[in-house]
């Protein structure tokens, strides 16, 4: 198990690609000889503005070092114009990962629809868009890998996110459906929730911080998931400063009583908050099943 993983001629398209995690995975996919798409708007951190220097540093990055890339400026809202380029350019899509982002952070009460909506439309709207538009190709090549980056605030909230949280956890739901949808077609689809140093978490964390986080250390794990021998999907992962991990929904085994009200939910809290047999269903049908073999098997109390 020591060969390098290698991507020689795979398409890959990775948004918000003109800086920090993005950029860092494209040099490395393109080093390991894949033809990559550099996506990138050029946008501030908060969603401002647009600029084709940002992409277009990264593609002459690649070329220089002897790779194969070329630069799409447009939105990831644009996914179609995103994943012609890739078309036009190399004539196929392997390797979809939805990396572009924003933050508008504002505690709730603050908030406003904007903020909301301009973190919807990059998150959200971007991947769908994107992954609409390449799915397709994906499934009558009978070929595909998918990254969606979620986020730790998604995954257990943060003061100040609820915009951006909402769309974070709203990727791993895509993500999992997807994964469900592109099994018979050798289409993987996992989620990520990365931590790293670069523009958008430099002004939260201290420099000695940021040094142990750099981008670099979240790779290998895109790389990994998104190799042809890899079979992983439908999966969450952290990672960052070298350390990843796997996360699943785990639930309580749970308490049934035919005659249930407040009272009886009152009385039997401890139970129901109980990990002591925990269950972790992977998709809808294994939590339903799990309900009803609980309610099948268990005799009702109260
Ligand atoms: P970054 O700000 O350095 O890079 C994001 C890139 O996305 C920028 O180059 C920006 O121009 C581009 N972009 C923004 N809107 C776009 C649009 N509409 N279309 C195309 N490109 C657009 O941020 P980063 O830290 O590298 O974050 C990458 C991803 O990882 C984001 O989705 C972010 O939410 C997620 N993430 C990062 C961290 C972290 O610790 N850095 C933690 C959790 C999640």
């Amino acid at each position: 198990m020591s060969s390098e993983l290698l991507f020689t001629d795979r398409v890959v398209i990775i948004t918000g690609a003109g800086g920090g995690l993005g950029r860092v995975y494209a040099l490395e996919f393109a080093k390991r000889g894949a033809k990559v798409v550099v996506n990138d708007l050029g946008t501030s951190s908060s969603g401002e503005g647009n600029n084709a220097k940002a992409a277009d540093k990264v593609v002459n990055e690649i070329k220089a070092a002897g790779g194969q890339a070329v630069a799409n400026y447009d939105s990831v809202e644009d996914g179609e114009k995103i994943a012609q380029t890739a078309l036009n350019a190399f004539g196929r899509i392997d390797i979809v990962i939805n990396n572009a982002g924003i933050l508008r952070d504002v505690s709730f009460g603050k908030m406003t629809d904007q903020d909301w909506d301009l973190v919807y439309r990059v998150h959200v709207k971007g991947a769908y868009k994107l992954t609409r538009a390449c799915w397709n190709h994906m499934r009558d090549n009978k070929y595909g890998r998918i990254i969606m980056t979620s986020s730790a605030a998604g995954l257990y909230g943060n003061f100040g996110q609820a915009n951006y949280s909402s769309m974070k956890l709203a990727l791993v739901g895509l993500s999992n459906t997807l994964s469900q949808e592109g099994k018979a077609r050798n289409i993987n689809v996992n989620a990520i929730a990365p931590v790293a140093g670069s523009r958008m978490t430099e002004s939260v964390m201290p420099p000695e911080i940021l040094q142990m986080m750099k981008p670099e250390f979240v790779v290998p794990l895109v790389l990994y998931l998104c190799h042809e021998s890899t079979t992983e999907s439908g999966s969450i992962f952290e990672v960052g400063a070298g350390w990843v991990s796997k996360v699943r929904f785990q639930r309580s085994a749970g308490v049934h009583n035919g005659n249930i009200t407040p009272e009886s939910i009152r009385d039997s809290w401890s139970q129901i908050e109980s990990f002591d047999n925990p269950q972790y269903p992977t998709n809808a049908t294994e939590s339903v099943s799990g309900i009803l073999s609980a309610v099948n098997n268990k005799p009702t109390t109260g």
